[in-house]
Parts: structure tokens; sequence; C-alpha cells
């Protein structure tokens, strides 16, 4: 029932007709999707689709040529980076980017850039060691040391670190192994189950679409299909073209 109120109202994120450009590259033409809050939405498609730079465009990155990016009622589209996550969007960047220079805890604290509140940050700093454990174990610790599952856990637990209302996750499987896919996706199940949206990029559609409650497909810069995650898991299409037949 919640679900049937939530998908009456207006979506949360909109983007309409977005074209982007690198150079003479046409990344995306016209793209146009919806997230509604408390959503898990998925993008799929292959390499090279424009994933990566949806998200990117999503959060100001990216300047699009034209085009609509609206987030709780207002066009972000152009505005900076920085403004974004304050207005409560936050990234995880494909390749996680975390500063390998850096311990968790300096990375997490980079996290909360935005913030001032320092009782609402160590609380969230409390919230992201007990949804990661190893992230509380290995504190002290130089992030570039930390194996590619933990580098994940501290990209995701950095991102919470603004206190998102979307979160933006570039291909959180990319390059682990198949029981620490299993639990980043668990993690990313229980952090949309306490509030927060999420739109999930993935290679991975078959873990992609056991997640989510929609999903788009892209190629080549156009959605060509979009519906109900497990319909699209289930069409002959799909499944040739991205599930392995
Ligand atoms: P992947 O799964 O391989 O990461 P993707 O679907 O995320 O792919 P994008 O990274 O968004 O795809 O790339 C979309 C298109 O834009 C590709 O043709 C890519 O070569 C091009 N592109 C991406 N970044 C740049 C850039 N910085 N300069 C020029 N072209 C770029």
């Amino acid at each position: 029932m919640e679900n049937e109120t939530t998908m009456k109202s207006a979506p949360m994120l909109r983007i309409t007709d977005l074209e982007v450009y690198y150079g003479a590259i046409h990344a995306l033409k016209g793209l146009s999707l919806d997230v509604q809050e408390g959503e898990i939405v998925t993008l799929i498609g292959a390499n090279g689709a424009g994933k990566s730079t949806t998200l990117r465009t999503i959060s100001g990155l990216i300047a699009p040529k034209s085009g609509t990016v609206e987030f709780e009622g207002k066009n972000i589209a152009g505005t900076g980076a920085h403004e974004i996550v304050r207005a409560g969007i936050s990234q995880v960047p494909e390749g996680r980017r975390i500063f390998a220079e850096m311990t968790v805890l300096e990375n997490l604290e980079l996290g909360a850039f935005t913030r001032s509140d320092k009782d609402g940050i160590a609380a969230d700093m409390e919230m992201v060691f007990t949804r990661f454990p190893r992230l509380k174990e290995r504190i002290a610790q130089q992030a570039g040391t930390l194996s590619g599952g933990e580098q994940q856990m501290l990209a995701m637990g950095r991102a919470l670190m603004s206190r998102p209302r979307l979160l933006l996750l570039d291909e959180p499987s990319m390059g682990l192994a198949p029981l620490l896919i299993k639990e980043i996706f668990s993690i990313i199940v229980d952090i949309n189950k306490t509030g927060t949206t999420v739109l999930l990029v993935e290679q991975n559609a078959n873990m992609a679409l056991s997640i989510a409650n929609r999903a788009y497909v892209l190629e080549t810069g156009r959605i060509t299909l979009s519906g109900d995650a497990k319909e699209l898991a289930a069409s002959e299409d799909v499944r040739k073209a991205y599930l392995g037949g």
C-alpha cells in the first residue's frame, strides 16, 4: 500500500531529455528517467552505453548541453557538485576513488564535508561502523591498503556521511568476488530499507535486477527499455542481451 502511495507522488528525481557531449562524442541522447522516493532503480547496459555519464551528470561532475535534472522539484542540472551533495545527493564513484594516502577515519570525515552538526556526524559515523564493522576494525589503516571489498565499503560509508536522501552507486560489484558482491548488495538493500533512495548503475544486471524495484536499459546514450525489475529480468530480450541467455 505504501508503495502505491509513493508511486503516485511526484518523483524524487526526474531527468528529462538530457543531452551530454564529451567534445564531439554524443554520450547521452535525450535521456529521460524517474526515480521515486524509497525506490531502488537500476540502470543497466553494455560498456560505453552512458551509465556513468548519467550518474556524473546528476552529481554535477558534468554539465549537460540541454535537458533538466530535477531533484525534489528543483532543476539542479549544471549546479556545482558540492551544492548537489548539500541538496541531498551523494555518489559512490566507479572504481571507489577513496583517498588512498588517508586513513579510513579521515576518508569518512571527508564525507561529512557539507555538515557542521558534530553530534549528527558522530551518530552517522557510528551508523557506518554498525553497517560496516570491518571499517571500524581498520579505522586507523591507510585506505589504499584495504582490500577491494573494503574499499567499496569505505566509498559507500563515505557517501553515507553526507546523509544523502538519494545515493548514486556506480558499479559497486566491479572486481569483487561473488560472495562479496552478495554482501555489498545486501548492504545496499539495508541502506534502502532505512530510508535512502538508490540509483544503481551495474554491469552485473542479474544482481542489480534482483534487488531493484524498477530498471532502465541504456544503449548508446538512449533508454531502450524500462519497467518493473522482475518483469525485465524475465524478458527474453533482456535475458539474451544482458543476463547471459
Ligand atoms: P562502462 O560500463 O564501460 O563504464 P558506461 O555505460 O558507464 O560504460 P560511460 O562511461 O558513461 O559509459 O561512457 C559513455 C560514452 O562516453 C562512451 O562512448 C565513452 O567512451 C564516452 N566517454 C566517457 N567519458 C569520456 C571522456 N571523459 N571523454 C570522452 N569521452 C568519454
